[in-house]
């Protein structure tokens, strides 16, 4: 029997209701008890894909090829359960679906309404492909009182009230804001949040509220008061300095005791919480510390990163170090002499990236870690700018360049016009909708022996996640070669390179994939835990 936790968010956004989520399907799991995480996002977009990093944050990719919210990168990376395109639906999404069966004649005679039809498909998506797990988590975007939210709220009031209260259950994450001027944590917001949801019909069953400490006993008392639940329903959601730490301080708070007492199930059995202990031992006493310089386009944005700025802590959990995050835009390296600013990093890493601005930022930045043997990770755009870099010094390619910024007279880097996938030919050109049209999901490599990569991985053959447009020209794999590059993964297929690297450097690999993607805390991605060794190795050096 799958029952439904929906987990809603009020104040002020970005309060981390993905973490939380993903941390309540970790302790759920350390009961022994199967989950599956979602996120219904009521933006009228069909999926993140076409939305800008800096605006939106990260695009996650799943294994199934879906575009959706970096939350869904949290839920994968605290319990390990993959992701897939039905764990992410959007209002663009649920609106395409109702029309195109209103276009096909599916409502005939009705008149198509918010209520029921765009609550319907809301619910559909809601129940459908849950695996049966014991629990689904669905985590409702954005906050509470916006008006684009209030399809979703309705929903699930409904859903709830089909299902049961054995079955369904509403958590609410809060913000108690802290006034120093008045030296006390202030719940007013917290009771109007909880209001506007009682107005569409839902009482909150647990508050989380998040504060930069821990919730004072008569501000939890006054809560649970006016707001309509038990004081020991009312978590504190405290800062802490590892997000990792969450499920242990939500665990020690007994939330998800509570969550177990709802329904009935599972609130006697002694958690696991060995793996999260683990973690937080090594993260709180790290043996040394790397810098690794990531020169990208979106640095602004933190979350323009995320899945990267957490493969690269699990590389330093792997190695007992804690790895410091130089961003730095790559357009500095177009001028003037900041490449300097490279000079007492550990490791250089460029990641994925659209389009022509600071591309040659990058290409100096290789050309750096190249000379100057700093270990270099070259992740999608990464290594196609490691391609052109090497092409020119290395391969007298001197027009090298990639077709995605325009005409060039040597296109190491192309257009992907036609690929494999499972027995399918793809095909695309420059006419196709930018929406859901680049290679994107899981695909197979076949590593090369011998080489860093076959070591890395400690395996032949290998699955990542893809999301490019471009791809090396294998037509200038002869020239590279001869230069020094060696491919050390390939499509199974041979006709796309997937890995390269310079056998005469430390550590130079480029993927054409996104390794951060897959990577987990308590089992972090090979070729994280290589390069952050790579960088330790390097800082002894110097
Ligand atoms: N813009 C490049 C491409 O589409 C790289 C994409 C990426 O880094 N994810 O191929």
């Amino acid at each position: 029997m799958t029952r439904f936790v929906f987990i809603t968010g009020g104040v002020v956004s970005s309060l981390g209701k993905g973490i939380s989520s993903a941390s309540l399907g970790a302790l759920l799991q350390a009961r022994g008890f199967e989950v599956r995480l979602r996120k219904l996002d009521p933006y009228l977009n069909v999926d993140p894909g076409t939305m800008n990093p800096i605006q939106h944050g990260e695009v996650y990719v799943t294994d199934d090829g879906a575009e959706t919210d970096l939350d869904l990168g949290h839920y994968e990376r605290f319990t390990g359960v993959p992701a897939r395109q039905g764990d992410n639906v959007t209002t663009g999404r649920i609106y395409s679906t109702v029309l195109s069966r209103e276009r096909h004649g599916d409502y005939l005679g009705a008149t198509v309404q918010v209520i029921p039809h765009v609550t319907d498909a809301i619910k559909e998506f809601i129940e459908t492909d849950t695996d049966d797990a014991d629990f689904v988590l669905c985590e409702i975007g954005g906050t509470v009182g916006d008006i684009e939210s209030l399809p979703f709220l309705e929903a699930i009031r409904q859903k709830a009230n089909e299902l049961g209260r054995a079955r369904s259950m509403f958590i609410h994450l809060t913000l108690l804001p802290h006034l120093t001027a008045a030296g006390e944590v202030k719940t007013k917001p917290t009771q109007h949040s909880v209001k506007e949801l009682q107005s569409v019909g839902i009482q909150a069953d647990i508050l989380l509220c998040r504060a930069e400490h821990p919730i004072p006993a008569d501000a939890r008392k006054k809560i649970a008061l006016f707001c309509n639940v038990a004081p020991e329903r009312v978590i504190s959601a405290p800062d802490v300095s590892s997000i990792y730490e969450v499920p242990l301080v939500y665990n020690n708070q007994g939330f998800d005791v509570e969550v177990c007492k709802h329904f009935g199930i599972g609130h006697d059995i002694k958690p696991n919480l060995d793996r999260w202990n683990n973690i937080i031992s090594r993260v709180n006493k790290p043996e040394g510390e790397v810098t690794i310089a990531v020169v990208g386009k979106y640095t602004e944005l933190p979350d323009a990163y995320k899945s990267l700025a957490e493969a690269l802590g699990h590389g330093g959990i792997a190695n007992n170090v804690a790895v410091n995050m130089s961003w730095i835009d790559a357009e500095i390296f177009e001028s003037g002499d900041a490449i300097h600013r490279l000079e007492n990093v550990d490791g250089i890493l460029v990641p994925g990236g659209f389009g022509e601005r600071g591309a040659e930022g990058k290409v100096a930045a290789v050309q750096f870690a190249r000379e100057h043997r700093v270990p270099y990770f070259g992740i999608c755009f990464g290594m196609q700018m490691a391609v052109i870099e090497i092409s020119r010094s290395l391969a007298s390619i001197h027009g090298a360049g990639s077709t995605e910024f325009g005409d060039v007279s040597d296109p190491v880097v192309g257009l992907l016009t036609e690929w494999k996938k499972g027995d399918k030919i793809e095909q695309r050109d420059h006419s196709v909708d930018l929406g859901g049209s680049m290679r994107l999901g899981s695909y197979p490599c076949s590593l090369v022996k011998n080489t860093l990569a076959y070591k890395v991985y400690g395996t032949k053959n290998i699955t990542e996640r893809h999301r490019h447009r471009y791809e090396v020209n294998i037509n200038y794999a002869e020239t590279l070669q001869a230069a020094g590059l060696i491919f050390s993964g390939m499509s199974p297929d041979g006709e796309l390179p997937e890995i390269i690297e310079l056998p005469e450097h430390p550590w130079f690999i480029g993927v054409q994939f996104h390794p951060e993607l897959k990577s987990k805390p308590f089992d972090p991605h090979p070729l994280f835990k290589s390069f952050i060794k790579a960088a330790v190795d390097h800082s002894r050096l110097v």
